[in-house]
């Protein structure tokens, strides 16, 4: 079994501006996170990201904005050595259609777990919203809260321990 990171997006990965990221010119890497990833891809933690992207359904940007992005986003952890092992994101809005993926929803973590053969138990996710600490939660996971955008380096610190 592997152990992962499961990882909101916004506010933890990249700066959370209060609104819809729709653009690459706005898509921020905080600074911090490459090198708190790798600490804990050297500590075997598989890193996931679980996304809610609903602008896609409210047509705010495409599915190949979002590539464009989440490219930046893997650039710059790979300069760094640091490889994520997958993103996982929802492109629902409940104002348009129902799913079962969008988070509080645990689908995107349980369907990580099982194509990863990965122990929730062994598993942590970092979240900057109740919802992501509930999908957590509803997966098995233990959910870690922060502040957005704040540098969670105590947080490695501590699953390192
Ligand atoms: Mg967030
Ligand atoms: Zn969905």
């Amino acid at each position: 079994m592997h152990k992962a990171i499961f990882l909101d997006r916004d506010g933890v990965l990249n700066f959370e501006m209060g609104e819809y990221v729709t653009k690459p010119e706005n898509f921020k890497v905080l600074e911090f996170v490459p090198s708190q990833l790798k600490r804990l891809t050297d500590a075997n933690f598989l890193l996931i990201v679980i996304t809610n992207q609903g602008g896609i359904a409210k047509g705010l940007y495409s599915q190949s904005d979002l590539a464009v992005m989440h490219k930046i986003l893997t650039d710059a952890l790979l300069s760094s050595g640091v490889k994520l092992t997958d993103i996982y994101f929802c492109p629902h809005h409940p104002e348009f259609s129902k799913c079962i993926c969008r988070k509080p929803g645990s689908l995107m973590i349980e369907k990580a777990l099982a194509k990863y053969h990965i122990d929730p138990k062994q598993s942590f996710m970092i979240g900057d919203k109740e919802r992501d600490i509930a999908a957590a939660t509803a997966a098995g996971v233990k959910g870690l809260l922060i502040e957005p955008n704040i540098n969670w380096n105590f947080l490695v610190d501590e699953i390192l321990k």
